[in-house]
């Protein structure tokens, strides 16, 4: 195995552990002992993950409410040639988390910022949710107002694809509430709770079902969690605009049975469905 080294004039993202403190890379540890500054949205908060390893490394605090006034100072310290990370409380920063304009801003100078991988609530939650994978929507934090979060849902009333949020645990009733109210209650949903810890549920269930099980287990109400919501499910007889157009521009040339064959070759959907709308079209 080979040791790490660090660069110069480098911003490090460092992934930190979300719960378990064993889940960090052997990287990450060489990495925060070994830059000249470690960067923390709260320095405390990192000072416990440090002394759990020993490492004795300056700290300095970055987060929502000084990171422009940072990032000044950041890139000077870069350009002397010095070697900074960047940790936030726990997983990944910039993931819901401070850092993006920071890493924006030496990006625009071409000044180095390399990550560190590792521990990430959504993908933990998501690598374990089973559902699809394979296209994924990560939303952030959802509204804690029931209006806001109304409005947010009902946004992504048709997305497809499996979407992952976060959200805090004592509102679980009133989101899953919501959920069922503007999604529907046949909804598949997964709820990850207190990852990588003592008290780590991942539930799922539709969203019909799931409130009988928070009401009546109020643990379930505690600590951190991630929220998975099934992608709407693909309607085979929906026809969309496109596909409409294509089937216009065919029947101006030929019989509707072969007009609606070939759009519906190109479109994949049902000829059948196409010819209910060939038989409007000439209404
Ligand atoms: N940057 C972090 C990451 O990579 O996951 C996320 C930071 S965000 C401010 C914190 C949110 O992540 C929590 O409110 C919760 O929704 C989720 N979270 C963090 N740790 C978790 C855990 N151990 N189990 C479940 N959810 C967690």
């Amino acid at each position: 195995m080979t040791q790490t080294t660090i660069s110069a004039s480098t911003l490090y993202i460092v992934a930190t552990p979300i719960g378990n403190l064993m889940d960090i890379s052997q990287r990450a540890i060489d990495v925060l002992t070994q830059v000249d500054l470690i960067c923390c949205e709260d320095t405390r908060h990192t000072g416990r993950l440090l002394s759990a390893y020993n490492i004795k490394n300056k700290t300095m605090s970055l987060h929502d409410h000084n990171e422009r006034q940072r990032q000044e100072q950041i890139a000077s310290m870069l350009d002397e040639g010095k070697s900074i990370a960047l940790v936030s409380d726990a997983g990944t920063p910039l993931i819901s988390d401070p850092g993006f304009h920071i890493v924006k801003h030496l990006r625009s100078l071409n000044l180095a910022v390399t990550p560190i991988p590792g521990a990430c609530a959504a993908i933990s939650a998501l690598s374990v949710a089973g559902l699809p994978t394979d296209r994924f929507s990560f939303e952030g934090f959802l509204p804690s107002k029931s209006g806001a979060r109304k409005t947010k849902l009902a946004e992504l009333e048709h997305e497809t694809r499996t979407m992952i949020f976060y959200d805090a645990p004592r509102r679980a009733i009133d989101t899953v509430q919501d959920i069922k109210e503007v999604l529907g209650g046949e909804r598949q949903i997964v709820i990850a709770r207190e990852l990588t810890k003592t008290f780590e549920t991942v539930h799922a269930d539709t969203a019909d079902n799931f409130l009988t099980w928070l009401n009546e287990d109020p643990n379930q109400l505690k600590g951190e969690m991630v929220l998975i919501i099934e992608g709407a499910k693909v309607d085979p007889n929906a026809i969309s605009p496109a596909a409409i157009n294509t089937l216009k521009l065919l029947l101006s040339e030929m019989k509707p049975k072969k007009a609606c064959a070939i759009a519906a070759e190109i479109h994949g959907v049902k000829k059948n469905a196409l010819y209910q709308v060939a038989l409007d079209l000439k209404l």
